[in-house]
């Protein structure tokens, strides 16, 4: 179909190529949304990677920072309380996130950066702290003296074996840097776990480990620490989906209309054929046509042939109308007259001198206005001493153009015949020819194929025949196919015939290997044996 059809009906196939503009938009829509949504995850996946390793190394800094600190509070735990308070409230004002700094001797914490003077056990303060480790961190909901409060308490050993060394409250809701990288828009959750407990971003109160949700979660650990964070990822998000998704349908519904009206321009036999033109689609066949009398080639027909690369041959009955009613025939007449001048050469070898080349012209190229330049272009280049050049324009063409009969005067002066394309065809009074002065009438194969038949039109070829030669003008029989319609043709004094009897249409190589095969063509033998 395509092209063939598209030229048939001169329009082009529009549900076909909605149908497929609708599949390659549904295509389309399904690989977008697919990669969009990939590329969103994947883009997330990574900035939360980096989120998560910038806060891991706060807070290594921040430990590293406090267990310093913690470390040059340490020789004051051989003090009184009354002589260090000051000192040690004062690195607890000035230390970010602590809430105090408690000294520690022999298992009992008697001296606190916030309340001075004490004496609890240690293991009352904070019960999950292991005091014989270095090195210890313990979350709990509150301390006995500031209770409801989550408090992350850091134990610090002084080395040796009684049960003395700092701890450190700190206030978790005064850990802001920590906290604020949870509050990134990209980050839905955070968690930080201490042994069987964690504090969470999305609620108040400290959490066991165990009630944690567990999806879309990286666990990161703070190395040197007791302490772990927890990230929760976020899947993607409802508007995620509905931005990527209209998106697609926009670009979709784009790329569709898009490659609807690609299609269409593909389609469209305009452009083929232009395009046919440039890329050298179209070439030229030669028919040859024989002097009935000596039974010699007198010449041929030049017909132009379109090998189109996906759509293969396209027959000149559909494309030359289509050229003729788009405006584009006489820029194919043009292209086909480079063609023929670029044969010129062969055929002039091929051919005697005198030899007929006969031209196709379309009747509306007659009132073109490049009509004079485009003839003595070509007539320059084809050797008028060898060739006659004939052009064949059809009996409805001259009827119907206006200015066909100074036309054919102009034709005539520049030396070249012209031949009655189709006649008896066309619907005009064939009387109205008289008015012109024209060398030949091709008659018409539709007569020449009722020979033999007992048909209603068999009668019309022989008022045919006689009619012309009352025009007083030669003949040529078109389409002659048996040796039966060559006898009749030859009784009836037709002076020209052409036809697959003879020969078909051939290309330039085989014309010229024809032409040296039959100079003079056995047709006698063929007709009387
Ligand atoms: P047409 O000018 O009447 O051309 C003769 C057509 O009859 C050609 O068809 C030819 O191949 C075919 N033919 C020749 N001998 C026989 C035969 O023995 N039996 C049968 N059945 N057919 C035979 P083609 O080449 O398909 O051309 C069709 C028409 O297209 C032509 O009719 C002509 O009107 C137009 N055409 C072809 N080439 C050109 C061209 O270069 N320029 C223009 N303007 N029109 C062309
Ligand atoms: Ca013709
Ligand atoms: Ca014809």
């Amino acid at each position: 179909m395509g092209l063939k059809g598209a030229f048939a009906r001169h329009a082009s196939n529009t549900r076909r190529s909605l149908a497929k503009s609708g599949i390659v938009a549904a295509v389309f829509f399904i690989v977008f949304i697919s990669v969009t949504l990939f590329l969103i995850d994947h883009q997330r996946t990574q900035y939360q990677h980096k989120i998560e390793t910038r806060t891991q190394k706060f807070a290594v800094n921040y430990l590293d920072n406090l267990q310093e600190m913690m470390q040059q509070i340490m020789p004051l735990t051989g003090k009184s309380c009354e002589k260090v308070q000051s000192d040690l409230t004062y690195r607890a004002a000035f230390t970010a996130g602590v809430r105090t700094f408690v000294l520690v001797k022999d298992g009992f914490a008697y001296c606190s950066s916030a309340t001075g003077n004490m004496m609890l056990g240690m293991s009352y303060i904070y019960s999950e702290i292991d005091w014989r480790k270095p090195l210890d961190m313990a979350l709990q909901e509150g301390t006995p003296m500031v209770p409801e409060k989550p408090a992350v308490a850091v134990w610090l050993r002084q080395p040796g074996p009684s049960n003395t060394g700092i701890l450190a409250t700190l206030d978790l809701t005064l850990t802001p840097y920590l906290l604020l990288n949870s509050r990134d828009r990209d980050t839905p959750g955070f968690a930080i776990v201490i042994g069987n407990h964690a504090v969470t971003t999305f609620d108040s109160n400290m959490m066991p480990l165990a009630k944690l949700p567990e999806r879309y979660t990286s666990q990161v650990a703070v190395p040197g620490y007791p302490l772990s964070m927890i990230f929760y990822h976020q899947s993607l998000t409802a508007n995620d989906m509905r931005f990527t998704v209209l998106g697609s349908l926009v670009l979709s519904l784009m790329v569709g209309v898009l490659y609807y009206y690609m299609q269409i321009l593909r389609q469209s036999p305009e452009l083929a054929l232009m395009r046919g033109i440039k890329r050298n689609e179209f070439f030229v066949e030669y028919q040859p046509v024989f002097h009935t009398a000596s039974s010699t080639i007198a010449g041929m027909e030049a017909l132009i042939r379109w090998q189109h690369p996906s759509e293969g041959r396209i027959p000149p009955d559909l494309f030359i109308p289509y050229a003729e009613s788009e405006g584009l025939i006489v820029a194919l007449t043009r292209h086909l007259f480079r063609m023929i001048v670029a044969d010129i050469p062969q055929l002039a070898q091929a051919l005697p001198r005198g030899a007929k080349l006969g031209i196709n012209l379309a009747p509306s190229h007659l009132n073109a206005p490049s009509f004079h330049d485009d003839i003595i272009e070509l007539l320059a280049e084809v050797p008028t001493n060898h060739f006659t050049v004939v052009f064949e324009i059809t009996e409805r063409g001259m009827v119907e153009e206006q200015n066909a009969l100074e036309e054919f005067d102009w034709l005539h002066s520049q030396g070249v015949e012209i031949a009655v394309d189709d006649f008896g065809t066309g619907h005009s009074a064939l009387i109205y020819l008289q008015r012109f002065t024209l060398d030949y009438l091709k008659i018409d194969r539709g007569f020449v194929n009722t020979i033999g038949q007992d048909t209603a039109t068999a009668p019309v070829l022989d008022a045919v025949i006689s009619l012309s030669k009352k025009l007083q003008m030669l003949t040529v029989a078109e389409g002659v196919e048996t040796a039966e319609q060559v006898s009749f043709l030859q009784e009836r004094d037709v002076n020209f015939m052409q036809g697959y009897y003879f020969s078909k249409p051939l290309g330039i190589e085989d014309f010229v290997a024809f032409c040296q095969n039959n100079a003079a063509f056995d047709y006698q033998a063929a007709v009387n044996p």
